[in-house]
């Protein structure tokens, strides 16, 4: 079972088309590059180990940084290979050179075809400065190769060694109307089509869905899901179940004169919208930290957002933090200040997907 699901995995990273929307990626990639290349004092004369170096690009980042050794690992092999030519093309390829002796090198980068977990011959135990890798998935931890980086650390970083990126953090806000396919089915044409809309909905409480959503729609606060710790957190972390409170957004256009207006209507939230940010932080950063967001609020990525929508629309009272009763789900006759959630992301079992949980709970 587990190997076929790596089979399916890894073929698909071998196609060049996932590698060329990563590469266009300028979210990612210039987060990536900023704090390989603008920390000269973690990187210089650095042994850097890439877990899964794809095309070899955060090697080749790596290796301008002034690295003095970079150990590129690529469990596909028709990538492994992309890699090593792309790296002996731009003159960075470690090898022993023809024209002397066996000891003299070329290049820095070393590319090695292998699950990062089956290595044990290739790397010296706990020889490596800076270990990097781009492992996040959808909602972060889709088919996330979080737990082969968490290997990699334990089995080669140095005591105090460094992570790129070394945080990670999931948030959550929840999303109105505007969220959701109801008001596109409404009106096409001028005819109503809401019957697609309801279906979507219905289809939406079931399945998460990958799909950028547009800043405006959101009507909660955001809140922190869950933090990751990369240096100190173990594999089992992985795994969480997380309660949190939204409130509705200050902001939000419903909330003008909230304080005012006591017969003012609710906001209405229909779901929720995870993503995540990635902290390449000052601990190791010492020069240039970034943070890698793909958040609704600032520009696009190709990791998009995460949408789970409720059953039935939850309304919130909005500019009414203190009232203290619930509105049961649907009900508008006495909305809660507050949206009550517990959210658990929990890994599949022998498998890379993810089963996520919505929870909501009373206040
Ligand atoms: N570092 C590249 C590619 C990132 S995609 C870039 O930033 O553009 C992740 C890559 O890791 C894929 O090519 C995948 O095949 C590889 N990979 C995933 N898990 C791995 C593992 N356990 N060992 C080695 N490679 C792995």
């Amino acid at each position: 079972e587990i190997k076929n699901v790596n089979e399916n995995y890894f073929g698909a990273y071998s196609s060049f088309g996932i590698h060329r929307e990563m590469i266009s990626d300028k979210v990612r990639m210039d987060a990536y590059r900023q704090a390989i290349l603008n920390n000269p004092s973690l990187m210089k004369g650095a042994t850097v180990l890439d877990v899964g170096c794809g095309t070899g690009i955060l090697s080749l980042f790596a290796a301008q940084a002034g690295a003095s050794r970079v150990i590129a690992v690529e469990a596909s092999e028709k990538m492994a290979s992309v890699a090593t030519q792309v790296a002996k093309d731009n003159g960075l390829l470690c090898s022993a050179s023809p024209n002397a002796g066996n000891n003299h090198y070329t290049g820095v980068i070393k590319v090695v075809q292998g699950m990062v977990e089956e290595l044990d011959k290739s790397i010296e135990s706990h020889s490596i400065d800076v270990l990097l890798s781009e492992w996040m998935g959808y909602c972060l931890l889709y088919e996330s190769m979080l737990s082969s980086v968490l290997f990699a650390r334990d089995h080669w970083l140095k005591p105090g060694g460094a992570i790129l990126p070394d945080t990670a953090t999931i948030f959550v806000a929840g999303f109105g109307r505007g969220g959701t396919s109801i008001p596109f089915w409404e009106n096409v044409y001028g005819f109503n089509m809401s019957c697609v809309g309801k279906e979507l909905v219905e289809d939406a409480a079931q399945t998460p869905i990958v799909d950028i959503v547009d800043s405006h729609d959101i009507v909660t606060d955001a809140a922190v899901l869950q933090t990751f710790d990369l240096v100190t957190m173990k594999p089992e972390e992985m795994d969480f179940t997380a309660s949190i409170r939204l409130q509705p957004k200050l902001d939000h256009p419903a909330d003008t004169n909230a304080s005012m207006d006591l017969e003012q209507k609710p906001t209405w939230c229909h779901g929720v919208v995870l993503w995540f940010e990635t902290g390449f932080t000052s601990r190791f950063c010492r020069e240039t930290s970034t943070i890698l967001s793909t958040s609704p609020f600032t520009p696009k990525t190709h990791w998009s957002q995460t949408i789970l929508t409720f059953r039935e629309p939850i309304a919130m009272a909005a500019g009414k933090p203190n009232a203290k009763k619930s509105g049961g789900v649907g009900s508008d006759a006495c909305p809660a200040s507050s949206v009550h959630l517990r959210i658990s992301i929990i890994r599949a079992a022998q498998h890379r997907s993810i089963d996520i949980s919505l929870e909501t709970t009373g206040i």
